[in-house]
């Protein structure tokens, strides 16, 4: 495996450089023309952002991350993932650190032998900080619980000795449908001690879900609770197990149930047991085995945004060192004095790499929260960042849009001043968003991180590190120190500055997914064969270089627009968009039109205080396109929407708005957040043809 890029000169970082903090603003690039460009292999690019951040000077003296870090991982790629996987302890010494022979199929860290378990809980007892607390754990309905790394020890052990007893062993499949209590991470770390692969699904998800993905995992047991508290109200869970159980094709031997609400549920005398019975009679004590470094450890379904869910094999050595290394440098944690917390669920790859295996391997002590960012009130989040003194805080784009539109009048009530880094991840988030998260959470002191990655690619890939990197809102930056990654043609030759491709990956990396879970021709026609002359991993985004070299993500390749002729970014309009200040959210899409090909329709969501004057406001958003980007990204229509069509993680589903915008019958909405939703809109959009 050969070296892979630095960043470019021009974004190396310059400590001494002083901010442009506030200054400009996303500027016009003038007109656009209407004829078709040269190049209909690339992006248009036409959204340009003036606006850097430098680090904070503090962070960047005691920062984890130089700037010599991608220096030292260009030079030499193998022996610096070596050093980052000697962080972890190993219960055999790897060999190779990389095998490519058989790709697009890697290993990692050849021969090497390690348990995940003992990474992420014992070693950290045995290191003496048994007493620092792993999770500060906060219940939806106000109860809460202090778990130390010692406690937690105790806890993985004793369902390690349980789910022994239930009949689990190295290589089988255990399904975990839990709602975000301590047990959901003491469950994933007990499969890891097995060497069992655990498959998190979602606990928002139907028992029709959970029944396909218990199938194709062909799992022999289900760890689930009775119930979650969900907006205030306890809601039964095991009614959705019985039911895919029942129809899974799968022979499952027993179902796990933690008590959580105490509500009433079915029981199946010779299938179901309580956690409690059985977890906590265990004894304390679990002698762990050494794993291969290429044991499984988990499946996990991707979240659907684009089609049907994906089941991404990810293994153990490679992917516990990038989830800890990534986490160590992209978060600058200092363990001893941090309070990490990171916003998402479990049931997502988020939840693993930077819940359970990144921050747990490093030994940080993190706030895990139950509930939704409004129960009791739309202050929650602030309320436990004030509480918990949280430093590193991890959320996603859906969330800051969904504060904005709550109103920054709302954070500004409560005491933020612990934060000293912000991150964001799941889509690209608009530079106005990133703003205003920078302004009203980070109060303009914290630097954000934007982490580009996905279930595939198992860690972070692209994003700034906070003491090194000069930010742009609303770009990902450059990849991290150890990961190559270009921005290519439809022939697969990269483009330059200015322009914009797909985003490819051409090196391997630690963490990458080794397969489809059952399925390997999928994973080599999804992601190997569409560049497979290069041998490039294809990720199905599109991106562009500005002109210093930062990566700009711009959505998915499937979304990407064509308006006489130009290829447009939804990712550009839409920020365009919310860079008004009516708009919170924007999604925008390409529906057949005989004049020009495609036709820019928008929908948006208004901020809080925003009044919807109808035609007035429409215009003033078609023109404030224009001015930002172009005419050419003038949308045809906008529609005023109460909400948009969203994943269960939080992900604008673009391809059911293209079908209302085309009035076709909407496609497979299974991963959908709220159905109900698709009828809103597309009653608006009848009356506003
Ligand atoms: P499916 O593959 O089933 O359609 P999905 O792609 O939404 O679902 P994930 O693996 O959860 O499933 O999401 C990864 C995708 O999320 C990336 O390919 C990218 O489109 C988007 N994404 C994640 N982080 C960022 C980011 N920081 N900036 C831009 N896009 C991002
Ligand atoms: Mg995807």
């Amino acid at each position: 495996m050969s070296g892979p890029s630095s960043p470019t000169a021009d974004v190396t970082p310059d400590p001494a450089a002083a901010a442009t903090a506030g200054a400009g603003s996303s500027a016009a690039t003038g007109e656009a023309s209407t004829a078709p460009t040269d190049d209909a292999n690339t992006l248009d690019n036409l959204l340009a952002e003036n606006r850097t951040f430098a680090p904070p000077e503090s962070l960047a003296a005691k920062a984890n991350a130089t700037a010599e870090s991608y220096q030292q991982a260009a030079d030499d790629p193998e022996g610096f993932w070596a050093e980052q996987a000697r962080a972890l302890s190993w219960g055999r010494d790897f060999g190779a650190v990389v095998d490519w022979s058989d790709r697009p199929h890697a290993r990692w860290f050849v021969g090497g032998g390690l348990n995940v378990a003992v990474n992420c809980v014992d070693r950290h007892v045995e290191a003496g900080h048994g007493d620092r607390v792993a999770i500060f754990w906060e219940g939806e309905p106000g109860d809460s619980e202090q778990i130390t790394y010692s406690d937690l020890r105790v806890r993985v052990a004793q369902a390690a000795n349980a789910l022994t007893e239930l009949g689990v062993s190295a290589g089988d499949r255990v399904a975990i449908y839990l709602p975000m209590i301590p047990q959901a991470v003491v469950a994933m770390l007990a499969c890891a001690r097995l060497g069992a692969a655990h498959s998190v699904v979602f606990a928002g998800f139907s028992a029709e879900a959970l029944r396909s993905r218990i199938s194709d995992a062909q799992a022999s047991v289900v760890i689930t609770a009775d119930g979650q508290y969900r907006r205030g109200q306890a809601v039964n869970l095991k009614d959705a197990v019985d039911e895919a159980v029942a129809g899974a094709d799968s022979p499952v031997q027993k179902v796990l149930v933690v008590r959580r609400t105490g509500g009433e549920v079915t029981w199946d005398e010779g299938r179901d047991v309580w956690w409690h019975e059985v977890v906590d009679a265990q004894p304390e004590q679990h002698e762990a085995q050494v794993f291969d470094s290429e044991q499984p450890l988990f499946i996990l379904y991707t979240s659907g945004t684009t089609g049907k869910p994906k089941g991404i094999l990810h293994t153990s050595g490679g992917y516990l060192t990038q989830a800890a290394y990534t986490h160590r440098v992209v978060f600058d944690l200092k363990p001893e004095s941090d309070v990490y917390w990171c916003t998402a669920d479990i049931g997502w790859v988020t939840g693993h790499s930077y819940i359970v295996y990144g921050p747990l391997a490093n030994g940080a002590s993190q706030v895990i929260y139950e509930g939704t960012p409004n129960t009791p009130d739309e202050s929650r989040h602030w309320q436990i960042i004030d509480k918990y003194k949280v430093s590193i805080y991890y959320t996603a784009p859906t969330l800051i849009r969904t504060f904005m539109k709550w109103g920054a009048d709302i954070p500004a009530r409560f005491d933020l001043s612990s934060l000293r880094v912000l991150g964001s991840v799941g889509e690209p988030i608009n530079p106005e968003a990133w703003m205003w998260y920078r302004v009203n959470i980070g109060r303009e002191r914290c630097p954000i991180v934007d982490t580009w990655w996905q279930t595939e690619t198992g860690a972070i890939m692209i994003s700034p590190l906070p003491g090194v990197t000069h930010t742009k809102p609303g770009s990902a930056m450059t990849p991290i120190p150890g990961i190559s990654a270009k921005i290519v043609n439809d022939e697969g030759v990269p483009v330059g500055h200015g322009q914009g491709g797909y985003l490819v990956i051409d090196k391997p990396w630690p963490s990458m997914l080794r397969t489809i879970y059952g399925d390997d021709q999928r994973f080599v026609d999804t992601y190997w064969s569409r560049f497979a002359d290069q041998g490039y991993y294809f990720a199905g985004d599109g991106a562009k270089y500005d002109d210093d070299g930062a990566i700009w993500l711009l959505g998915r390749v499937d979304d990407v627009m064509n308006v006489s002729g130009h290829r447009i970014s939804t990712t550009e309009v839409e920020s365009a968009l919310v860079s008004h200040e009516a708009v919170a959210e924007a999604a925008v899409v390409g529906a057949a039109d005989d004049m020009t090909g495609q036709g820019i329709v928008a929908f948006v969501i208004l901020r809080g205080g925003a009044v919807d004057d109808g035609d007035a406001l429409v215009q003033q958003l078609r023109n404030h396109v224009a001015k930002e980007i172009g005419p050419i990204a003038k949308p045809k229509r906008i529609l005023v929407v109460p909400e948009l069509p969203k994943t269960r993680s939080g992900k604008i589903m673009r391809r059911l708005l293209r079908d209302i915008a085309e009035n076709r019958a909407t496609g497979d909405a299974t991963t959908l957040q709220d159905p109900t939703v698709l009828n809103l809109i597309s009653q608006g959009l009848g009356g506003n043809k």
